[in-house]
């Protein structure tokens, strides 16, 4: 069984993910990506830029401040409306969100209704999950934006608690700029900041975390149903592409009482993670509200001019959002096996091969064998160029396939004696472990076959 304490100890153990500032006693549930983990990230991100820029003729990319106007905050409803429920036990001074606290013990959700909150913890007595007492303060709203200071600046600054809105601020200058036709979207990938009540479950739930947005604009007239549907579907087949299988998926539509007053339809895709389902990506339909509220604020006209009715009009948008830590935590969830073989259990991280941090690790049989190094470092300086590569000399042979498949390397090459003499390597196959003989100058045409 996959539980998150051994994602959490391969993570660790294998420069993945670290506990942040762990010399220090660690940090407010925040991590570090370790060099494994910034290639898996990276590679996740390159994936989707593809996947929604570069192979789509209607989404063009950004990349926008952290820190933008303290208006844009006022417009989107941030500064009044981004707060999540706080409750604290007087007992032990554990701190809940009190939405999460009445999830799990009836499994309902009054997510937004405050009054319901306090009265459904009160009639059903519900008891502090820490030390077992019955003694709360009043859940009350807490804002979840971090503040900050600006030279110069008098007002209040914010980090974003979202990328989105860095995007609705620059749809002018991207239809004034761009030649966009409508329906077309505006992409952007960075980081957010929300100072959640209680970070955790790994980095599924982290105060400083990064998104993947898109604001796909649409005519409002049009029957925008279909396209809603098929959103879903690029969201669900980019959560395959993580290497998620479609059982583990499932959708949440929020219902009609719970959606704010200008979304016509919002849907959670929730992914089965170890501790249960939770959303991993969202879409939502948010009408014209941002532009128009944008437009109001900025004193500024954010339409767009339709050139066959000459008719100038705002367009609505649908917005479909992933977070790129739970799409790396699902990878690593997704890729983790442990398999029975005749030397014992093997454990494998089976990422898609485009995913893989590293996707070609070159041996030589021995360290103490000059000849030998030097071919597997000539091999090494040749194959960096086009792939990710690791030299490793370390340690027996099998030892050196336990680390690789545990970091996921799809390839392993060794260069042994008869390397020298018949000019070729041992090749084998993470996923099949089988071995084969492959001529050193065909290696690259091979590997690019491979790793397509
Ligand atoms: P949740 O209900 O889990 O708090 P949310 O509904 O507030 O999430 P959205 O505002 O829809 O989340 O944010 C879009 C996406 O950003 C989420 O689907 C998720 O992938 C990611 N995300 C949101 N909050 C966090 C967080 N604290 N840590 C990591 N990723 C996050």
């Amino acid at each position: 069984m996959i539980t998150m304490e051994k994602i959490v100890s391969l993570s660790k153990r294998r420069g993945f993910i670290f506990p942040a500032c762990e010399i220090y006693g660690g940090f407010a549930n925040a991590y570090s990506y370790g060099p494994y983990g910034v290639e898996l990230k990276n590679n996740i991100k390159k994936l989707w830029w593809k996947t929604f820029v570069y192979q789509r003729e209607d989404i063009v990319g950004i990349d926008g401040p952290i820190m933008l106007h303290p208006k844009l905050w006022e417009a989107s409803g941030h500064t009044t409306g981004f707060n999540d429920a706080m409750i604290d036990c007087k007992k032990c001074n554990k701190r809940f969100r009190a939405d999460h606290l009445i999830q799990e013990s009836l499994e309902k959700d009054y997510e937004g209704d405050l009054d319901k909150m306090n009265e459904v913890i009160n009639k059903e007595k519900i008891k502090c999950p820490q030390c077992g007492s019955f003694d709360w303060t009043e859940a009350r709203n807490f804002n979840m934006m971090f503040k900050t200071e600006m030279n110069g600046i008098e007002e209040d600054i914010y980090l974003r608690p979202e990328t989105a809105g860095a995007i609705f601020v620059e749809f002018k200058n991207i239809i004034d700029s761009m030649r966009v036709k409508l329906p077309f979207g505006i992409a952007q990938i960075g980081k957010a900041f929300r100072n959640e009540i209680v970070a955790g479950n790994f980095i599924f739930r982290t105060r400083e975390f990064e998104q993947m947005e898109i604001e796909y604009f649409i005519d409002p007239k049009m029957k925008w149903e279909p396209l809603f549907e098929k959103w879903l579907k690029s969201q669900e087949e980019f959560t395959i592409a993580l290497g998620a299988k479609k059982k583990d998926l499932r959708y949440h539509e929020h219902p009609k009482e719970k959606l704010s007053h200008y979304s016509k339809k919002t849907v959670d895709i929730e992914y089965k993670f170890p501790f249960g389902f939770s959303e991993l990506f969202g879409l939502a339909h948010r009408g014209d509200f941002d532009l128009t509220q944008h437009s109001e604020f900025s004193k500024t006209k954010l339409e767009y001019l339709d050139t066959k009715t000459n008719k100038k009009y705002i367009p609505h948008v649908l917005e479909p959002t992933f977070g790129v830590d739970r799409a790396l935590l699902v990878s690593l969830i997704a890729a983790y096996r442990e398999e029975k073989t005749k030397e014992g259990t093997r454990t494998v991280m089976k990422f898609p091969k485009n995913l893989a941090p590293v996707k070609v690790a070159i041996f030589p049989l021995l360290r103490n064998k000059p000849k030998l190094v030097k071919k597997a470092k000539e091999i090494f300086n040749d194959l960096k160029e086009d792939f990710v590569c690791e030299f490793d000399d370390n340690g027996n042979i099998g030892k050196r396939y336990r680390r690789q498949d545990e970091i996921g390397t799809p390839y392993c090459l060794t260069v042994d004696f008869d390397s020298l003499d018949k000019k070729d390597v041992t090749v084998r196959d993470r996923d099949t472990m089988k071995q084969e003989r492959i001529k050193i100058k065909e290696l690259k045409d091979y590997l690019k076959d491979k790793l397509q």
